[in-house]
């Protein structure tokens, strides 16, 4: 894109990720599906050296900046018990040489043996972090315990830097993904053809809030479809709204996002948060055994899910070219080995 302008030119960012992710086409997948569309990955599952990476640390990027221009010695967030951005952000502190506290909240009914040791979790202690886990449910808001963490690190004389769940609901938690809107459309003048539709998984909503920004840039929000796996569809749609309209000002988009350019999809967060359908493990099984490419119970078979019941629907007219976006997450299936015993 040689008249391109980039939205995120004033902004500082601190690499903790490779550079851009690769596109790669799922052949096997998409013949598996009719052969009527082109399905492709891009992964942002393999972008960093960082604790095996993912969408978090896009956004990070944008937020490190400011934690070290605030003097923070500390960086607290929250997340869930298995928190693929806990992990990041324990990877991140640790990379940039600050201590870490975690909140990690039993924000899933689910009840393996091992859930609060293996994958994540067990990775967010080895880097160091100070994991806290707290009986608490599912909720993508502000919290009292992540609060209450804060205070923590000032009572012990510590320079805390509060990350909000997701890293979403931050000033800069959108800019990552504005920038992934613009790496895409850098790869499609190499590809020479453009992307019909981008799939996408949202809880927390940054991710699809800065496509949502990049992509209105371009022309083609709409194009962006979210698959909802919180299983509560309102306040994710809530969420998404306020971080694109603040995204759009902050970047200086020049223009209200319209409300038909967020578009969510909630027919596949069932039957909760963190708790696959027989569906999703399907979904999960099918991209393993055509693509090898591996997706979580919590966040990606989700999406997984949603991109293969709407190419059996006809959802994308016959010849298009979808691109399903691979965001990480697969420490978490070590929590759930029951589901795969038997593959
Ligand atoms: C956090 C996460 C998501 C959801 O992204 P949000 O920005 O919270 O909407 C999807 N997939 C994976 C693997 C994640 O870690």
């Amino acid at each position: 894109m040689s008249l391109f302008v980039s939205l995120l030119d004033k902004f500082e960012r601190y690499p903790l990720t490779f550079g851009p992710t690769p596109i790669e086409p799922l052949p096997r997948l998409s013949a598996a599906l009719g052969g009527k569309v082109e399905i492709y990955a891009k992964r942002d599952d393999c972008n960093s050296g960082l604790a095996m990476g993912g969408n978090k640390l896009r956004k990070l990027e944008y937020i490190v900046p400011d934690a070290i221009a605030c003097g923070a010695d500390t960086l607290v967030s929250i997340g869930g018990v298995q928190s693929n951005h806990t992990r990041m952000v324990a990877a991140t502190a640790a990379k940039i040489g600050m201590k870490c506290v975690v909140i990690q909240e039993k924000w899933v009914p689910h009840y393996d043996a091992v859930y609060d040791r293996v994958g994540n979790i067990l990775m967010t202690r080895l880097m160091g972090a100070d994991s806290r886990l707290i009986d608490a449910g599912f909720d993508i808001g502000i919290r009292q315990s992540w609060e209450d963490a804060i205070r923590s690190v000032e009572a012990m004389g510590g320079r805390p830097y509060p990350i909000p769940a997701g890293a979403s609901v931050h000033k800069f938690g959108g800019l990552g993904y504005v920038g992934f809107a613009e790496e895409v459309a850098r790869q499609e003048e190499e590809l020479g053809f453009r992307f019909d539709y981008i799939i996408v998984c949202v809880v927390t909503g940054s991710t699809q809030a800065g496509m949502i920004v990049g992509f209105a840039h371009q022309g083609r929000a709409e194009r962006v479809i979210g698959i909802d796996a919180s299983g509560t569809l309102e306040r994710t749609r809530a969420q998404v709204r306020r971080i694109v309209d603040d995204t759009a000002e902050l970047v200086g988009l020049g223009r209200t996002v319209r409300e038909d350019e967020i578009v969510i999809n909630p027919d596949y967060a069932y039957p909760a948060y963190g708790v696959p359908s027989e569906e999703t493990n399907e979904a999960i099984r099918l991209a393993a055994r055509t693509e090898a490419m591996i997706t979580d119970p919590v966040y990606e078979g989700k999406s997984m899910q949603g991109l293969i019941d709407l190419t059996r629907k006809g959802f994308f007219p016959d010849g298009s070219k979808v691109l399903y976006a691979h965001l990480g997450g697969v420490p978490a299936i070590n929590g759930y080995s029951y589901y795969y015993k038997d593959g």
